[in-house]
């Protein structure tokens, strides 16, 4: 096998590169954080996009804004409404280079508008400010490693597809077909820039993961007057979170965690409507239909209480993503070239999901931690280590150059998946 620690004249230009565009991709990386893009924030998905489109179009590629559909969501009042959130930007250039790859990241942020706006410098190489490491520093980081790329003598021999989506902290529930189609086009190999860890460590296995809205009706009554004519959805609503809570440590791997209970109103009526949403985690196939039939053993539970109904809307989005013979031959490509450039790079399994998980679940393995070093992400604290930004560029550059000249063999590696 091809030794990828090995630096060729094609490496040392492709860093010489991007070492020139670093004040750039940091700069345009604040720029894209003041924009607050939350993932209900329409408005300013909507003023991002474009953004990031003009940027991009810095590559020699087709750049598409695709206006999204509506997708479900429970409100408050346990309705189903559409939300409809930003464009997808894709992005395509050579489909009929010999070696093809799938490269993804979101520009949507966990943090509604006017909630955390400020970019501060920490001292000690570390900027604090929404969304510049999960993951507007990681696009950033992906269109510089291509922009070096596109000016180098191999580019020719390798094609991309490029999904960057408006909804990936709610779940990717708009934009995973774009994923999907783009991973089952020709790609070989998945590239995504979400935050490695300020240790500089990368994901390897990810557990999957599913979301869970259930509505339950009770029946309302004056508290005073007729108490035993009403039928307590909150009531309903906390047996249900006790039961999901003791599934925990049930079976290996697999969790549950509800994050809240809406419903009910003033403390002189029986509330006759309450909404239990949680999460569950499960690290394989088996184990994620295990826990989506506990839901629907507890849902069923629920509606034998008298007066109770219920449904039930959500389950597992992301599939798991474990490490088969694929990713394990992928991790240690990536490890190899990391050494390259000085680094040494672990990968650690984590129950988080992202992006990886749909891609992976399309037949395609990938790494989804390419984007820069960072902490704290979604809290007021977030924040990225500066000099990643060139580091891990030149760690994608360096990996783009190799999947090009085949070093790394991008098909073999994608036949390990069958
Ligand atoms: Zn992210």
């Amino acid at each position: 096998m091809t030794d990828l620690s090995v630096k060729t004249k094609d490496d040392e230009a492709i860093c010489e590169r991007i070492a020139d565009l670093d004040s750039n991709m940091k700069s345009r990386t604040f720029d894209w954080a003041k924009i607050n893009t939350g993932s209900w924030n329409r408005d300013g998905l909507e003023a991002l996009a474009p953004k990031l489109g003009d940027a991009f179009s810095a590559l020699e590629a087709n750049i598409e804004l695709i206006k999204t559909d509506p997708f479900e969501k429970v409100n408050d009042q346990g309705q189903v409404e559409g939300f409809e959130t930003g464009p997808v930007i894709r992005i395509s250039s050579r489909p009929a280079a010999e070696t093809q790859i799938i490269m993804s990241g979101h520009y949507d942020t966990v943090f509604p508008p006017n909630t955390f706006t400020d970019i501060k410098d920490l001292g000690d190489g570390k900027f604090n400010g929404p969304g510049l490491s999960d993951m507007k520093g990681g696009l950033s980081v992906m269109l510089g490693a291509l922009q070096a790329f596109e000016a180098g003598p191999l580019k020719d021999k390798l094609g991309y597809q490029i999904v960057i989506t408006p909804d990936e902290e709610t779940g990717n529930f708009a934009s995973a077909p774009f994923l999907t189609e783009a991973a089952q086009s020709g790609a070989m190999i998945g590239m995504t820039y979400e935050p490695c860890m300020d240790t500089g460590a990368m994901s390897g296995g990810r557990k999957g993961s599913a979301v869970f809205d259930i509505v339950l009706h009770g029946r309302s009554a004056h508290a005073g007057r007729a108490k035993e004519e009403g039928r307590s959805a909150v009531e309903a609503a906390a047996a249900m979170v006790l039961a999901l809570e003791g599934l925990n440590g049930q079976r290996d791997g697999v969790t549950f965690n509800v994050g809240a209970i809406d419903g009910g109103s003033a403390v002189n009526i029986v509330p006759d409507l309450a909404i239990v949403r949680f999460g569950a985690r499960a690290p394989d196939a088996e184990a994620a239909a295990w826990a989506s039939a506990q839901v629907e053993r507890l849902l069923e539970q629920a509606c034998e209480r008298d007066g109770i109904s219920g449904h039930m809307h959500g389950g597992f989005y992301r599939p798991p993503k474990p490490r088969n013979a694929a990713q394990q031959e992928l991790f240690t490509a990536v490890s190899e070239t990391g050494k390259a450039i000085g680094l040494a790079l672990e990968f650690v399994d984590t129950g988080g999901v992202c992006e990886g998980n749909n891609i992976f679940a399309a037949g395609v393995p990938n790494v989804d931690t390419l984007g820069v070093m960072g902490g704290r992400i979604h809290s007021a604290e977030e924040y990225v280590i500066m000099s990643s930004f060139i580091e891990r560029a030149q760690l994608s550059g360096l990996l783009l150059n190799r999947l090009a000249d085949g070093r790394l063999n991008a098909k073999k590696i994608k036949a390990l998946m069958e």
